[in-house]
């Protein structure tokens, strides 16, 4: 995989050294010598990567990362920045300006060949992605929102089987994230299937081969999109080397720099959650049939999506997922009585409520006619009931007032909630549990929230 790269450093030995080292990997090169030049050899080339120095007279490394980030037209660049060796305080100002990645000086070849392939790949998703999305405008507002995307909370998964090691990068990590250590491959595979923004993974470790699950987890539809990051023995270069042939996407040596361990996790999620965001925006540009014309809300065909990946999650060791299916009490009647208008109007009032006493992580849809839907990621089925019971009280509680209608309206729901039961569960069988939960509540006399354990 080749890519145009454009270098930047004020020191042509320093330039000469990068571009000998990257043409005999076959990537084409340019140069630059100073922060303007590259400005325009960025703007007007659009260079895949671009290798920054620090430090450089005049406009400096930080200032021309600052304005390419700044910049529309250049901002998807990923940019590395190479610092000095006790450069700490550099990283910290550069993660600020944007920088996507560093390297250090003097530039050791692994790390600089596992930086430049992991973001060739990176820019290769973004390109194809952007190519997708036809308009320019929308694609801008995209990406300013995915810019300002954080890099912390992630969910991490650290396969290591050495002790020590796990335990002092599970202490680092557990300041800004929420990681979890799995001693053997299986267990990882596992975990990362049910959920992770990053695997870290021992490539050293002495019980299992941390290649192998690597390679596993690039080829599984499910983990393809979660970067690796593996930790490596310095004097294991082969290894290493094999390790980004494979598709790891960034490299860390042993014994770990705490702070380097940081920095390169951050960037990592970063990157993942960039990319995931293009993908779903793009995904529904192509799609705009996502949302119900009358309500706003989302619809069916998107419910369905959503439910799809969250069950599968569930059903393969992640957190449960409930669903609450939403049905207005003799909703005929309101169309019957007050004509088809009053009964959109109806419809319309109720979205507005669902949207609003349901919480930000989940999901109200409406699934055709009468008939919503909530997905609640990350929610048992006590928890799920309680949000229907609140539901239920906040609509039978207060009447609607609708346009047109002198008398306040009184409408009540029937509520049918159901949880995942773990391995095996489908989407399917659990929409059916909430629609039989429904049809029970129908029976009942209406107006109750009624849940199926399984
Ligand atoms: P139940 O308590 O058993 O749910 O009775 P119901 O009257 O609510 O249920 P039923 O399924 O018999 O009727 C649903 C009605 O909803 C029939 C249909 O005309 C009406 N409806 C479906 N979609 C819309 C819509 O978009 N706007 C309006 N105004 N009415 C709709
Ligand atoms: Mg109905
Ligand atoms: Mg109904």
């Amino acid at each position: 995989m080749s890519a145009r790269i454009l270098v930047v450093d004020d020191i042509e030995a320093n330039v000469r050294l990068l571009e000998a080292k990257l043409n005999v990997e076959y990537y084409d090169v340019s140069v630059a010598y100073d922060g303007p030049s590259a400005l325009k050899a960025a703007a007007e080339t659009h260079p895949d990567i671009i290798l920054l120095d620090v430090m450089m007279p005049g406009m400096d490394g930080f200032e021309v990362c600052r304005r390419l980030k700044a910049d529309a037209s250049t901002r998807h660049i990923p940019v590395v920045l190479v610092t000095a060796l006790d450069g700490r305080q550099d990283r910290l100002t550069g993660l600020k300006a944007g920088a996507d990645d560093f390297l250090t000086k003097p530039i050791d070849d692994v790390a600089l060949f596992a930086r430049v392939r992991s973001l060739t790949r990176l820019k290769l998703v973004i390109d194809e992605l952007r190519q997708r999305e036809a308009s320019g405008r929308r694609i801008g507002v995209i990406e300013g929102v995915a810019a300002r995307l954080g890099g912390s909370g992630g969910r991490i998964v650290v396969a290591d089987d050495q002790e020590r090691q796990a335990r002092r990068i599970m202490d680092e990590l557990a300041v800004e994230h929420r990681p979890v250590i799995e001693t053997d491959a299986d267990r990882a595979l596992l975990a990362v299937r049910a959920r992770a923004d990053l695997l870290i993974v021992n490539i050293a470790a002495s019980g299992f081969d941390g290649l192998r699950l690597a390679a596993q987890l690039r080829s599984d539809e499910a983990t393809r999109h979660v970067p690796i990051l593996a930790v490596f023995d310095p004097s294991e270069r082969a290894r290493a080397l094999k390790a980004l042939e494979i598709g790891v996407n960034d490299l860390i040596a042993k014994p770990i720099d705490p702070e380097e361990l940081a920095a390169r996790a951050r960037t990592l999620i970063r990157q993942k959650r960039y990319t995931d965001f293009l993908r779903n925006n793009l995904d529904n540009s192509l799609e705009l049939a996502v949302t119900d014309p009358l309500t706003g809300l989302h619809n069916r065909r998107y419910m369905s999506g959503q439910l799809s990946s969250l069950v599968r999650r569930a059903t393969c060791g992640g957190d449960p997922v409930a669903a609450l299916l939403v049905d207005i009490d003799h909703f005929k009647r309101i169309n019957d009585s007050f004509g088809h208008d009053v009964g959109d109007e109806v419809l319309r009032e109720f979205a507005v409520r669902l949207a609003t006493n349901v919480r930000a992580i989940d999901l109200p849809c409406r699934a055709g006619g009468e008939e919503f839907v909530v997905i609640m990621p990350d929610t048992p089925l006590e928890a799920a009931e309680r949000v229907a019971e609140r539901l239920r009280l906040h609509v039978s509680g207060s009447p609607f007032r609708v346009s047109g209608v002198e008398e306040l309206l009184h409408v009540t729901i029937s509520i049918g909630v159901a949880c995942t039961t773990g391995e095996g569960d489908t989407p399917e069988a659990l929409l059916k549990r909430a629609d039989e939960a429904v049809y029970e509540a129908k029976a009942k006399g209406r107006n109750v929230v009624i849940a199926r354990a399984a």
